[in-house]
């Protein structure tokens, strides 16, 4: 027993050692899972290249859908592409005020972070989805456990994304969802209400 109590002394010590001073060290308890949500037709009813806040509307039962995720630990972080910015259809300022308006229709505190690529499809940008590069980015801001993380959206992209980043991930039938394809998606889903009670549903509720 001594001997034993000897080398796990040895193997903490091993440890501290190899814990650089200023030196982030990843520690897996204090990631928490996130649900990576996709805009336009999944939380927002599809505008067609929204550049004007008044023409926000929210998917009926967003609010309350992204409540629950939120009490049952979800972080809730957007992940858009903006190709609008790209094309010269709209300028940042323009996204930023739909984003604004989005925001004050979910109400204060309801989503952690946002993250967008402005650039069109022919500038290869490397964080346009299907790139899981914006995931990647909020995992590692966050501090986000992406196996226990879903992402959600109207397109097969979104699904790509997801899986591309290691979550699992719901396509939604609002917005294009009806004309895309579902992949190897874990789930389909009417609305993203009826996702979120798929994934909050009691024989998997807790993330
Ligand atoms: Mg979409």
């Amino acid at each position: 027993m001594a001997s034993f109590r000897r080398k796990l002394r040895r193997a903490r010590n091993h440890l501290a050692l190899r814990a650089v001073p200023g030196i982030a060290v990843a520690m897996p308890a204090s990631l928490t899972p996130a649900m990576f949500l996709d805009r336009d037709g999944t939380l927002m009813e599809e505008a067609d290249y929204c550049s004007d806040p008044a023409k926000v509307r929210l998917i009926p039962g967003v609010i309350e859908a992204l409540g629950a995720l939120k009490k049952a630990g979800f972080r809730l972080v957007i992940i858009t592409n903006q190709s609008g910015i790209g094309r010269g259809y709209y300028s940042v300022a323009d996204y930023e005020a739909v984003q604004r308006r989005l925001l004050e229709l979910l109400g204060e505190g309801l989503i952690d972070a946002t993250y967008f690529c402005p650039e069109a499809p022919e500038a290869k940008s490397p964080r346009r989805k299907p790139s899981p590069a914006m995931v990647c980015e909020a995992a590692r801001d966050l501090g986000l456990d992406l196996a226990r993380s879903w992402f959600i959206g109207d397109k097969a992209i979104d699904v790509q994304c997801g899986h591309a980043a290691g979550t699992r991930a719901i396509l939604v039938l609002t917005g294009h969802g009806h004309a895309e394809d579902a992949g190897r998606a874990e789930f389909v889903a009417k609305d993203f209400a009826s996702a979120t009670a798929f994934i909050l549903r009691p024989a998997d509720a807790s993330p």
